[in-house]
């Protein structure tokens, strides 16, 4: 299948791992808005949070927790995105949520 983050997790393109587990993988967005800016993706591939069934959902958060932990974002906070289709602008068609922190996000969502 063409699609980069199944390259990514097939080892076939290089990424910056931060977090791996049997169902999920996180590593350093190539181009962060944020002093940390982590993706947390499921191993399998799905298009995006539509197609996201209980099992993978509790997955990625679990992920995203450990992520925030690691990262040391757990004391001052952090946010989750995750972008899904045309006007959420999504740009990569394999479900994955944003971790941003490290900063003063601003209040802006939209
Ligand atoms: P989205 O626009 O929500 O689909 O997010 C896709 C994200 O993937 C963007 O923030 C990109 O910077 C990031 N990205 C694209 N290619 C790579 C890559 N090779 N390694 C890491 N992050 C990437």
């Amino acid at each position: 299948m063409d699609c980069l983050f199944c390259k990514i997790i097939a080892g076939e393109i290089p990424s910056t791992k931060v977090y791996e587990d049997e169902h999920t993988l996180a590593f350093r967005d190539i181009n962060p808005q944020a002093p940390v800016h982590v993706l947390v993706l499921p191993k399998k591939h799905m298009a995006n949070l539509l197609e996201a069934d209980g099992e993978t959902a509790g997955a990625l958060l679990r992920t995203v927790q450990q992520v925030a932990k690691q990262e040391g974002l757990a004391q001052d906070g952090f946010r989750v995105v995750s972008n899904c289709g045309k006007n959420g602008c999504q740009s990569v068609e394999h479900l994955h949520i944003h971790v941003l922190g490290g900063k003063q996000l601003t209040g802006e969502m939209g």
